[in-house]
């Protein structure tokens, strides 16, 4: 039974149309149980040969912790990019699907020593890091591997900013390339990461002049730098429209090629930009509540099986059923905890009861964060 949904202007500017009708009819002919989460292939496609297209000399690594389903996993692969990665749990994935170690670079300052271990053994050969005791773990057991410095900037254009858990200022920066380079480590380069979901273009202009005084000081002191690590943080359209990844890119290549010099290898590291548009969860709605003047909706995804970013104040966009007259609303998952809230005040149709909803960009940080607490498994993830 072809499903009727009830598709505003506003969502067709957040999600592709092709996307979109791809979702409706698998939702549509397949006997899947709710929720479950859908991914359009053909958008990744799209979206891994767009980010760095327009950044010369430069290589993508997919963050793998943004989806970690295995068989997005091994699209990316075909599509050719690396993978960036920070734990024994998403190595394991690459090595079964067989990717090489020269493709793997691992960008979380503070690695477990299980994971420092198993990656180098595996052949990994690119670590960041921030702090005197990582280059005394690095210089132990991963002697001789490259390694880049992870500097803080500003987080501020960003709806999920990283900057407060890591990186150093520039006069810690100087002084732990040194020391690096003293252990016998290789120090190649800068990274930062300019916050998930940065959504303005000149938190990599600010980033990327902070790195070139590094730089600069790095090379007076007899440090040669090679690699610019440019980190994630591309956004993609949830409610609203965003900068566009070839802007931000063109303006990145315009500063890099100004500033340092050409042969400058440049990393890349996507995770939300590569898989969040191409993700449509598909939920129930399973009840209805008017309490204390509030009216609630509950579906049957929630923050603790794939919307905990929502806490974080990422607002998703919805399409129900069905054309029903709106009202407003608390809209709150299925379990009984009441952290299980989605949004509040939010707009949305009066769904029947047992209709589905479409909740749109749901392809990165859901999934990858979902529990089973209480019960409800973890959505499936189903590429089509
Ligand atoms: C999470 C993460 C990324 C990906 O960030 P997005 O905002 O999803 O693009 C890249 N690099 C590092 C080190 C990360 O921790």
């Amino acid at each position: 039974m072809q499903r009727a949904f009830h598709i505003e202007d506003s969502h067709r500017s957040i999600v592709a149309e092709s996307t979109l009708s791809k979702v409706i009819d698998y939702v549509s002919k397949s006997g899947e149980v709710t929720p479950y989460l859908v991914m359009d292939s053909e958008k990744i496609a799209e979206k891994a040969s767009t980010i760095g297209k327009k950044i010369r000399n430069s290589i993508v690594f997919y963050a793998v912790k943004a989806n970690p389903d295995i068989e997005v996993l091994r699209l990316i692969n075909k599509l050719g990019l690396g993978f960036e990665i920070a734990s024994e749990g998403e190595l394991q994935i690459l090595s079964d699907l067989g990717v090489s170690p020269e493709r793997i670079i691992s960008s979380n300052p503070l690695k477990t020593l299980k994971f420092l271990k198993l990656a180098t053994s595996y052949g990994v050969n690119y670590f960041s890091y921030d702090s005197h005791s990582e280059v005394d773990k690095l210089s132990k057991y991963a002697p001789g591997s490259n390694v880049y410095i992870r500097l803080s900037v500003p987080n501020e254009g960003s709806e999920w900013p990283l900057s407060k858990k890591f990186g150093v200022e520039m006069d810690d920066a100087v002084e732990l390339l040194i020391n690096a380079r003293d252990r016998g480590l290789n120090p190649v380069g800068v990274t930062f990461h300019v916050g998930s979901q940065c959504t303005n273009a000149y938190s990599w202009h600010m980033a990327l002049d902070k790195t070139k005084d590094l730089w600069d000081i790095a090379a007076q002191n007899g440090i040669k730098l090679s690699m610019i690590n440019i980190g994630g943080g591309y956004p993609i359209r949830y409610k609203k429209n965003v900068v566009d990844i070839a802007t931000i890119d063109k303006d990145i290549d315009k500063i890099i090629y100004r500033e340092f010099p050409s042969d400058t290898r440049i990393f890349i590291e996507p995770g939300r930009a590569v898989v969040g548009d191409s993700g449509i969860f598909v939920a129930t709605v399973i009840g209805k509540a008017r309490r204390a003047d509030e009216d609630w909706l509950y579906i049957d995804v929630g923050v603790f099986n794939g919307l905990m970013e929502s806490v974080g104040g990422i607002k998703y966009s919805y399409i129900f059923e069905n054309n029903v007259k709106k009202k407003i609303w608390t809209l709150a998952g299925p379990s009984c905890d009441s952290f299980d809230v989605i949004e509040t005040g939010v707009e949305l149709p009066d769904p029947d009861i047992g209709s589905y909803v479409l909740i749109l960009s749901g392809g990165a940080y859901t999934i990858s964060y979902a529990s089973e607490f209480n019960g409800f498994s973890i959505p499936k993830t189903i590429l089509i």
